[in-house]
């Protein structure tokens, strides 16, 4: 495949004055784990750290679209330039063809302060921890006071992206036994606000009760810390969006004053460094060549020569000489 040259600086510059093609495209560099993002990241790094990260995940048809929507209209409604990033992290699909069509927000789709954009976190080289805090990095440094981060369904791999937020929000939806599936996916420990969605129909209140009932059986209730609220919306009428904006407001707040959003992005960047260190060292064993390469070793574990521990050794050994 043909390579086409990135002007870096110029690339970084145009998304920094706003420009949705410029940050789509360094997004897509984030998705290709393009040769240039060291550069990219350097120059990005300077003018982020000053979003407020908000995540979004629950069961598929839960509403987190139609949620996402109306929390994007109430963040424009106080002028904020916002970002949307719709990950799926069980696509190894990238450029959002699939996610592309699930996002429904045509009423923002015309905004120039709103940039939306879907990705598939299990791309190259990255996987989602390395993956989603780049684009996270990319609209921040692009001028997003608010990014939200929607991820796909109720698993293992949703909850690593919702922890990495600064403020994370779990929606539930009446009569889907969904309460049960939050519990089991451990989904309880990381939502610092819980939405209700779908109060229009019957049940509501009961799934608010068994989340309130489960959320307090986790409560560590120490003074200063935060207690997830749960509230009840009908997101497809913009019914309850103001009270989730509130319990928003707080959680931020609380956040901020106790510590917990400067452990949170210190975790997230944590993470980061970490995937990406573990890429280059796996680039690293790939080429090894000789006696100590991987593949070598490999023979040796093979024929009953060496264990694998005492193999793993060595590989790590010849990385420092
Ligand atoms: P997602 O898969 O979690 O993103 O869910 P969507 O936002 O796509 O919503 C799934 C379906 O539920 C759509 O048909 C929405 O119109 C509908 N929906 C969203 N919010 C509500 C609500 O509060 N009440 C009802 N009855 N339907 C809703």
């Amino acid at each position: 495949m043909a390579r086409r040259s990135v002007d870096v600086p110029a690339l970084v510059e145009s998304a920094r004055a706003g420009a949705p093609r410029a940050v789509a495209r360094l997004i897509s560099l984030v998705e290709d784990g393009h040769e240039t993002l060291r550069e990219v990241m350097a120059a990005l790094a300077p003018h982020a750290g000053s979003a407020w990260v908000i995540g979004l995940t629950g069961s598929p048809g839960v509403g987190k679209s139609t949620t996402t929507t109306a929390l994007v209209g109430a963040f424009r409604q106080r002028g904020l330039r916002v970002g949307v990033l719709a990950v799926d992290p069980s696509s190894p699909f990238s450029g959002g063809a699939l996610l592309g069509d699930r996002i429904r927000m045509q009423d923002h789709a015309l905004d120039p302060e709103v940039y939306i954009r879907s990705m598939a976190s299990r791309g190259h080289l990255g996987g989602l921890s390395w993956t989603t805090p780049q684009a996270i990095r990319v609209l921040d440094a692009a001028g997003c006071d608010v990014v939200l981060v929607e991820t796909v369904g109720v698993g293992q791999s949703e909850v690593e992206i919702a922890g990495l937020a600064d403020t994370s929000v779990v929606l539930l939806a009446p009569g889907m036994g969904d309460g049960i599936q939050a519990a089991k996916a451990g989904i309880l420990e990381i939502g610092d606000v819980f939405v209700v969605n779908k109060a229009d129909r019957d049940g509501a209140d009961a799934t608010v009760r068994d989340l309130r009932h489960m959320i307090s059986l986790g409560d560590r209730s120490e003074p200063g810390l935060w207690r997830p609220p749960v509230v009840k919306t009908i997101a497809a009428q913009k019914v309850g969006i103001d009270e989730v904006m509130e319990a928003l407001d707080k959680h931020r707040a609380s956040a901020s004053g106790n510590g917990e959003l400067a452990r949170r992005r210190e975790r997230r960047a944590a993470d980061e460094i970490e995937s990406i260190a573990l890429a280059a060292l796996r680039s690293r064993f790939g080429t090894l060549g000789g006696r100590e390469g991987l593949s070598a070793l490999a023979r040796e574990v093979v024929d009953g020569t060496l264990d694998p521990y005492a193999a793993a050794d060595r590989l790590v050994e010849t990385l420092g000489s």
